[in-house]
């Protein structure tokens, strides 16, 4: 027994899998699809896909901002936990890779629920921002973009959210290298200081989650917290 986060090994991680995984035909197909691209570590894992549409479908969220969609993985799980009216604003600088996510998003039948602008994120969000309608009426963000931009994004995405709305940020372990003074490339300074920001930062409430390669659940409050 423990009550620090277990490790896992292969063997406990296909356990996990075995007991819990019901991945959807369609994703399957695309994440089996993106294997094949040089770059297919950059998309989430299937239980990581599974645990954002819990948490779609327990928040009860309408409104979806997605910073970087890849092959469309994150954004068709989400899309599918999405009910009838949910929209998901998603923002990605590859014509290339979000070209195969809108076959998937065609073929599962959410297309209508995407809204893909291709471009640097930071010019979608202040785009976003300047429509003037759309700050403070998302209620789950998701970034998962080039991590040098991190604190863009979540600065943008933290204005886009209404209070109570659910801000995840992909990666915030880094494979381990966050907690290693030694290693000061750029992504891993970025995203150590956001998430010494985030840590200090009392618009949040938060919690660091050791899944997959590190996730962090803020929640934006109607208040700032007071501890
Ligand atoms: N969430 C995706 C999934 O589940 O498969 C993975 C996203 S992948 C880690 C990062 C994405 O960020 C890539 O598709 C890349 O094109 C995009 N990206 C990189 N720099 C960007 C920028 N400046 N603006 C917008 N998107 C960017
Ligand atoms: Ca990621």
């Amino acid at each position: 027994m423990s009550n620090r986060s277990i490790g896992l090994d292969d063997r406990l991680y296909h356990y996990l899998l075995s007991v819990s995984l019901r991945e959807a035909d369609i994703l399957r197909q695309l994440r089996e699809e993106t294997a094949a691209i040089p770059q297919a570590g950059m998309q989430i894992s299937p239980e990581q896909g599974q645990f954002m549409a819990l948490l779609v479908q327990l928040t009860g969220a309408c409104k979806v901002l997605e910073i970087g969609v890849f092959t469309g993985y994150s954004s068709l799980a989400v899309a599918l936990a999405l009910p009838k009216q949910g929209m998901i604003t998603a923002l990605d600088i590859s014509e290339e890779w979000t070209a195969i996510a809108k076959r998937y998003w065609e073929s599962a039948g959410v297309a209508n629920k995407i809204d893909l602008r291709i471009g640097p994120a930071i010019n979608s969000l202040d785009d976003l921002i300047a429509e003037g309608h759309a700050v403070g009426t998302y209620d789950f963000a998701f970034i998962d973009a080039d991590k040098e931009n991190y604190d863009h994004y979540y600065e943008r995405a933290l204005q886009l959210l209404r209070p109570g709305g659910l801000l995840l940020i992909d990666n915030v372990l880094w494979g381990g290298s966050v907690a290693d003074e030694t290693i000061v490339d750029a992504d891993t300074t970025a995203i150590r200081a956001l998430n010494r920001r985030i840590f200090a930062d009392q618009r949040v409430f938060v919690s660091l989650l050791p899944v997959a390669d590190g996730i962090t659940l803020a929640l934006k409050l109607n208040e700032p917290s007071r501890n």
